[in-house]
């Protein structure tokens, strides 16, 4: 085992330890696989999942250095970016999006939730957004809106990998714990806590995700601060890059199959850019044996509930029949 000390952070975690759902069906049965479902969608309705996590300690660190303002970006559906919304009226922050793209009015449910939340929205076309981490993308953003707390995109840095540390900290060992992938930041903090006892599988969102790998070396090395520790703890971690199902948000036929028919069979909805994807690619992979008979299997849902109206718009579909 390995002694991981955290040292000049201290923690005061206020987000409750989610439910834990048994899954029963034939197919695990077959095979003698138990299957746990760890509910972080049900930590919060918009602040939700994996982004309460992330931003539990942001928001904490924003308030010890008496910050007011918290300025983020992503896309128009972007769950971060309902999360800060939300958070900032909730706690008290003035909160700025960027988002990537250009206005399209009228605003999808996202937006128009953000914009009820009384966060300022901007629109970065796509050519500035791939340099917002310039210094001198940074230098106008301060001429623009003064003095604020920087969120990156989706959220990921030293205090959110901390935060997701908690997602899992408080579980005994599975032998698999899976967990959809868009940053890494999430299954990073779940790799630290989770300590070598679990093989970790991460399911990416996106297409020609295979980069990830790296990035969440970096992510854990972030928290780690140490190479060789960060490599140890790299050999529980496993990226899986075949079930972006034709890319990020993309849907198919047979994943609306699959969420619809694991709905009306366990009253639990996936979302369909990260969490269905990833519980669909686990029962793939359990269809193809490769998991051991016997095996014990632990799935992160990560939440992203907010999104399914975007979903719903931009695909005309209805996802859920409530
Ligand atoms: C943002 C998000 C993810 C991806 O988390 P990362 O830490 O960026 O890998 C997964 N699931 C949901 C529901 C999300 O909103």
């Amino acid at each position: 085992m390995i002694n991981i000390t955290f040292g000049k952070y201290e923690k005061k975690s206020s987000v409750k330890n989610s439910p834990i759902h048994n899954i029963k069906q034939a197919l695990l049965e077959e095979q003698n696989i138990s299957l746990d479902i760890l509910r972080e969608d049900l930590n919060h309705p918009i602040i939700q999942g994996n982004k309460l996590r992330k931003l539990q300690y942001n928001l904490l660190n924003a308030k010890k250095n008496g910050n007011k303002t918290l300025l983020t970006f992503g896309g128009a559906f972007s769950n971060h970016i309902a999360a800060v919304a939300t958070a900032g009226k909730e706690f008290g922050f003035k909160t700025i999006g960027m988002i990537r793209g250009e206005e399209t009015l009228p605003l999808n449910p996202t937006l128009e939730q953000c914009k009820k939340d009384g966060m300022e929205l901007h629109y970065v076309d796509r050519t500035s957004y791939r340099i917002k981490h310039t210094q001198d993308f940074k230098d106008y953003l301060r001429n623009k809106f003064g003095v604020f707390y920087l969120i990156p995109e989706g959220g990921t840095n030293y205090y959110a990998i901390n935060g997701c540390m908690e997602i899992i900290k408080d579980y005994s060992a599975y032998d698999y714990i899976c967990c959809p992938v868009g940053t890494g930041g999430t299954v990073a903090g779940i790799t630290i806590a989770n300590n070598g006892r679990s093989k970790i599988i991460g399911f990416s969102a996106l297409k020609g995700g295979e980069f990830l790998t790296k990035e969440i070396f970096n992510h854990i090395q972030t928290v780690t601060n140490d190479e060789e520790l960060t490599e140890e703890l790299m050999n529980s971690f496993e990226l899986n890059t075949e079930f972006h199902l034709g890319g990020y948000a993309k849907i198919t036929e047979e994943l609306l199959n699959f969420v619809r028919n694991f709905y009306s069979q366990h009253q639990i909805k996936w979302d369909t850019i990260y969490n269905g994807k990833m519980a669909f690619g686990v029962f793939e992979l359990i269809k193809a044996n490769y998991f051991p008979k016997n095996s014990s299997i632990l799935l992160v849902h990560t939440g992203g509930m907010q999104g399914i109206k975007g979903i719903e718009q931009r695909n005309k579909i209805k996802l859920y029949e409530d």
